[in-house]
């Protein structure tokens, strides 16, 4: 399986970093003019596209071949990704407007889009240092920041890494091809309900609360509603900044909760019963104010993650069906809708039991995960 490990690097003096983002412009530029060749020529292969412009773009831009070879391989790989996509039917349907103005022009790159690099330009060593190409020179000796375990990852990465710039900071971000480790068969099933008040709450009865997290997005709420209203330059870049900002947040809110999901079921030699997130925002019935919050709280991107560290830790992952979650009683499986009180509470009507409401839903699905996985129902993983 393909991970990524991710460092930041620094850069030590404000040269450095001009240099860095002189490189990504130059890069996109060149990558642009190499776009426009494929666009107009129809060039799908890479070969014949990297023989066009290959003595232009090192003429052009000054680049050495690594970079020239580089930038063909970024423009082919784009043009292959954008065809997946209207095949896939991301751009519409054939004959649309959208799919035509899609396809009516050349890909372009922008300024500081990200660019990959391989092992000849951009070496990671002991030190925590990255030396790397530029257009002005190869600079050495950039420290980065980085955990133990990216680290160590770098170590056996072989191939590409891209370079990127986010919000004025550059990252370096490794793809490292590991064995996929077979998965364990799971003794029961870690269930996990997910909500607008509670974004995860298991059948073990641990909480991850959005209070927190809702502040936060209010107060930024707040900040954004004020920005808006003065409709300055200024203001429209400190919204964007901001935007990320809060992204970035919420992803690594995310990465915080998915790994404690993870590291419980791997602890309990148990799998993870998720809810098959499909149509969730049509199905929650939520009050005006909390619909705002339902709707940008990335539940899918979480699943994504969930999904992603339990294979790399070997956990069973499977995937229920959610209707009347909230209204089954975990206990006797009596289901009525009148056996949710409120939002955060249920009472069986038929054998009296009372949980929490999120509780209560996070053990059904857990059970579902459970039936499943016995029936056979779920694309299993080979087991040992
Ligand atoms: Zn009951």
């Amino acid at each position: 399986m393909k991970i990524t490990a991710q460092v930041k690097s620094l850069p030590a003096s404000s040269h450095d970093a001009d240099a860095l983002a002189a490189t990504l412009r130059a890069c996109n530029r060149a990558a642009n003019a190499a776009s426009e060749v494929a666009f107009a020529k129809d060039f799908k292969r890479r070969n014949v596209l990297q023989e066009a412009v290959y003595h232009r773009i090192k003429a052009d831009f000054d680049f050495g071949a690594q970079a020239a070879v580089r930038t063909v391989k970024k423009v082919c790989d784009a043009y292959a990704t954008f065809k997946a996509n209207l095949r896939a039917g991301n751009y519409g349907a054939e004959g649309s407007k959208r799919r035509a103005k899609a396809e009516s022009k050349p890909i372009r790159f922008r300024e500081e889009s990200a660019q990959p690099f391989d092992d000849r330009m951009l070496t990671n060593r002991d030190t925590r240092t990255v030396s790397i190409w530029t257009v002005a020179g190869r600079l050495k000796g950039i420290p980065f920041v980085c955990s133990d375990q990216a680290m160590n990852l770098l170590a056996s990465r072989k191939g590409e890494s891209d370079l990127v710039m986010w919000d004025g900071m550059f990252f370096v971000i490794a793809t490292i091809d590991i064995p996929e480790p077979t998965v364990i068969k799971p003794d029961g099933f870690l269930g996990v309900d997910l909500g607008i008040v509670n974004i995860a709450t298991t059948s073990d009865g641990q909480i991850m609360s959005s209070r927190q997290i809702n502040r936060y997005r209010q107060r930024k709420r707040d900040l954004r509603g004020k920005l808006q209203k003065k409709r300055t330059k200024s203001a429209a870049r400190v919204l964007k900044r901001q935007r990320r900002k809060e992204a970035r947040y919420a992803t690594q809110r995310n990465h915080i909760i998915a790994k404690k999901l993870v590291a419980t079921a791997e602890r309990t030699s148990r799998g993870i019963g998720l809810e098959d997130l499909t149509g969730i925002r049509q199905r929650v019935t939520a009050r005006k104010d909390q619909r705002a919050r339902l709707h940008s709280w990335a539940f899918a991107q979480l699943d994504a993650f969930v999904e992603y560290k339990a294979k790399r830790a070997g956990v069973a992952v499977v995937h229920v069906d959610p209707r009347d979650t909230s209204r089954q009683c975990s206990e006797c499986w009596h289901t009525h809708r009148t056996n949710r009180v409120d939002q955060a509470r249920f009472a069986c009507r038929s054998c009296g039991i009372v949980l929490h409401a999120d509780y209560n839903g996070s053990r059904n699905i857990a059970h579902r995960a459970d039936a499943a996985w016995q029936r056979g129902a779920v694309n299993r993983p080979r087991t040992p």
